[in-house]
């Protein structure tokens, strides 16, 4: 066996272990979610309503994704052009070529993103159309400096001469380094007003996470998420999730997922399937890019940036498969710290109502597009939970300090 050939077995051999590692989960193995017919928790209206609308919104995005794809598979065949008439150096002129990319693409998206707003609308969803085109540009900036960032970091080093070919080893560490660092300081970015409500100190004592809880302004969606690490850790909730229809009960349950996401140490565990990603993705973009020069030259970047795009595409399905194994695990946390599937019933299908989700979207949306366990699975793993509680030995009522159920470590398993 040659030397080269034990390395990269080494590494597969470290991929596997690693991977294996982040896959455990305390969602019990042989939990079984029962099937449950989406007709008999649905209202038909709300039903239609929201799989009608999901119907279309998918369309849009196989429309983005398709046009996305063509005009960046154009831009590689004959971007090229652009780099010669350039006077910026190599990696300005790179960079310069990254910006007409991401330039072209949002203009081919637009019609998309117009179309979309109006479809909002015509459900009664918030959106603007000055929003949906050019209303972010604190967004829209923000991407195009890190596209920059992340051209000049992998320029920089395939052009040092005895890096060449080989910058995907050094990059994505640094890639894995600059993604930490953004998920530490991002809370602190966020700002929000601290949520009270009676029972957060007590979710925080039973998943033992001490975190501050707070509530973000200007969202026109019910939503909430966690983030940070270490001591900048928070749950953030969106405002309309803590207001009517939604009730405390619901928000006692979405708190205790938040907090569970952070129990089980989602945000390292994201960061870890992303190094793991990485590598591989980098390593396939420096050997697809070799034939134009490598990515040290900019007439490579065109075709990086199709490939790149083309890769996350492909990544796509199983980055879901990941998140929603983390989602699952934070229902099940919040099951645990609750011990109130009713509540989680009840929120999962006001989502359908408020949000416009479809229940069970067909196979394709679940494998391109849905990063949580659907509204179905979530509902069936409330029912799953109610079960494994009903065959626990019960408690006398008047004990309710003796703490749920949740309370109980449960082993590491699957
Ligand atoms: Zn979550």
């Amino acid at each position: 066996m040659t030397r080269s050939r034990a390395a990269l077995l080494a590494l597969a051999a470290v991929w596997a272990v690693a991977a294996w590692l982040l896959w455990r989960t305390s969602v019990p193995a042989a939990l079984h979610l029962p099937h449950l017919d989406e007709h008999s928790l649905f209202p038909p209206d709300v039903l239609h309503r929201a799989q009608h609308y999901s119907a279309v919104q998918r369309l849009f995005w196989l429309g983005t994704t398709i046009t996305q794809l063509v005009v960046l598979g154009l831009f590689a065949r004959y971007g090229v052009r652009w780099t010669r008439e350039s006077a910026a150096g190599p990696i300005g002129t790179g960079m310069l070529l990254g910006m007409i990319g991401f330039a072209l693409v949002w203009a081919a998206e637009l019609p998309f993103s117009v179309l979309e707003v109006w479809w909002r609308h015509r459900y009664g969803l918030s959106g603007s159309y000055v929003q949906a085109t050019v209303g972010n540009w604190f967004a829209l900036g923000a991407q195009f400096v890190v596209l920059c960032v992340a051209l000049a970091i992998v320029m920089g080093l395939a052009r040092v001469r005895w890096i060449g070919d080989r910058w995907w080893m050094p990059a994505a560490p640094v890639f894995v380094g600059l993604r930490i660092l953004l998920a530490f300081v991002s809370p602190w970015l966020l700002g929000g007003s601290s949520f009270h409500a009676p029972y957060v100190a007590r979710l925080q004592r039973i998943e033992r996470v001490h975190v501050p809880v707070r509530v973000l302004n200007g969202f026109a969606e019910p939503n909430a998420f966690a983030t940070g690490l270490g001591p900048s850790r928070r749950v953030f909730l969106w405002k309309p999730i803590v207001d009517p229809p939604f009730t405390p009960r619901m928000d006692r349950f979405v708190v205790g997922h938040e907090l569970g996401h952070l129990a089980h140490d989602h945000i390292w565990k994201s960061i870890g399937w992303y190094a793991l990603f990485a590598f591989p993705l980098a390593f396939v973009l420096a050997v697809a890019t070799r034939r134009r020069g490598g990515m040290g030259v900019p007439e490579a970047i065109p075709l990086a940036i199709f490939v790149y795009v083309v890769l996350l595409l492909v990544e796509l399905p199983l980055q879901n498969v990941v998140t929603r194994r983390l989602e699952a695990e934070a229902d099940w946390s919040a099951l645990r710290a609750t011990h109130d599937p009713v509540a989680g019933r009840q929120l999962f299908r006001l989502f359908a109502s408020e949000t416009l989700e479809d229940p069970s979207p067909p196979g394709w949306d679940y494998v391109f597009l849905q990063n949580h366990p659907t509204l179905m699975q979530r509902i069936e793993m409330t029912e799953a939970y109610a079960a494994t509680a009903s065959m626990r030995p019960r408690r006398p009522r008047s004990t309710a300090t003796a703490g749920p159920a949740a309370a109980r470590p449960v082993g590491r398993v699957g």
